[in-house]
């Protein structure tokens, strides 16, 4: 039988079944449970913060640390014109407005040096995305925030393990959020945390994202809250994932580095270009992505999956989208749109199913 290579597909193994049965055969189920402290506080310990707390998917995430920050309507947030919608619906969520900035055409992250150009009297966070895994510039990021007194949030989902100057993203932020989706470096199926140093925005997070019970008094609730609660066979999902996550890492970066020596020539004529690493950064490369230069990125995709290889193209740029349409120029966010690529990097992949797949690109290119 002909083999079909997804995008992504999660690991799960016999760890995963063994934390969940446990979580079956004592018949905590729900989002009480030790799975969820457990796997809180060795989330927080890997990424180097103080505190994780864990959501129901990496949306709510985003939703909370928008919450926790106070930003509301009248506000303004930055965010990448070339990221998942998700995180420029958290700022809408509040009723704030994500303002979008323009990307760079090597990393495809946010371009620190058109950021300062997007700042107004009502801007109150960067929200910068590690696209693919790939850190943000944090230095220039940092400074920026610094010089205009505002807070930064990074959306890690898609960047668990990677690191900057040797600092783990989601450790720069005041509140940074991840996403444990079924496709993303670590999973719980659906599932999401919050990573902060803060104790006063980790209690923030804590009470709204169960529905702000008051502490004191039972069915008592002291504002509006939300029901964004990880359950406890998530969270027994997510701790076998994290204790599995150095050798998922390793084989996402061995993923890339195989397919850049197996396509090398079509790199050297410059068809393939791939996403190049933050300077002073250590990707997790959840994707493996590149660009193509003349030759259709979306003529590929429906060649390629006639051989059973399934590949994706990058992001919709976001100020395209009905619901967050926004003038400005972005011609790097929407050349990323016309000519990225994803191809299959799940961590079960071997060196001779890149040896294969890029044959075949080879082929069609
Ligand atoms: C996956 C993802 C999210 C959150 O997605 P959920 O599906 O809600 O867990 C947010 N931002 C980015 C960049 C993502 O890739």
């Amino acid at each position: 039988m002909k083999r079909y290579y997804p995008v992504l597909e999660p690991s799960i193994a016999s760890r995963e079944k063994k934390y969940v049965n446990d979580c079956l055969d004592t018949s905590w189920v729900g989002s009480l449970g030790k799975y969820v402290p457990t796997f809180e506080a060795a989330f927080a310990r890997f990424t180097g913060t103080k505190y994780a707390v864990t959501t129901c998917n990496g949306t709510a995430a985003l939703h909370l640390t928008m919450l926790a920050l106070g930003i509301k309507k009248g506000d303004e947030v930055i965010v990448p014109d070339m990221t998942y919608v998700a995180s420029a619906n958290a700022v809408q969520y509040v009723g704030a407005k994500p303002v979008f900035v323009d990307c760079e055409g090597t990393t495809f992250n946010i371009d620190s040096k058109k950021i300062e150009e997007k700042i107004t009297k009502r801007t109150k966070a960067i929200m910068v995305v590690h696209l693919f895994g790939n850190p943000c510039r944090m230095d220039e990021i940092m400074r920026i925030a610094r010089k205009y007194g505002l807070r930064v949030v990074e959306d890690a989902a898609q960047a668990h393990g990677a690191t900057y100057k040797g600092k783990k993203a989601g450790s720069f932020g005041i509140a940074n959020a991840f996403s444990f989706y079924g496709n993303k470096i670590m999973t719980t199926g659906e599932g999401g945390a919050v990573t902060t140093d803060s104790k006063k925005i980790r209690d923030r997070v804590e009470l709204l994202k169960g529905q702000a019970l008051s502490k004191r008094r039972r069915y008592f609730h002291t504002e509006l809250g939300y029901n964004y609660l990880m359950t406890n066979i998530q969270a027994a999902i997510g701790l076998s994932q994290l204790e599995r996550l150095p050798t998922f890492l390793r084989k996402k970066r061995q993923i890339r580095e195989w397919y850049r020596a197996h396509l090398g020539d079509l790199v050297k004529k410059g068809v393939v270009s791939f996403q190049e690493p933050t300077s002073g950064s250590r990707p997790s490369w959840w994707v493996s992505s590149c660009l193509l230069s003349g030759f259709s990125a979306e003529k590929l995709g429906v060649l390629l999956k006639r051989e059973g290889i399934e590949t994706r193209p990058f992001f919709f740029p976001l100020h395209n989208m009905p619901h967050l349409r926004q003038r400005g120029s972005f011609p790097v966010s929407n050349r990323l749109a016309r000519e990225g690529i994803i191809f299959p990097a799940s961590t079960t992949l071997a060196e001779r199913d890149i040896a294969f797949i890029s044959k075949i690109v080879k082929k069609h290119l």
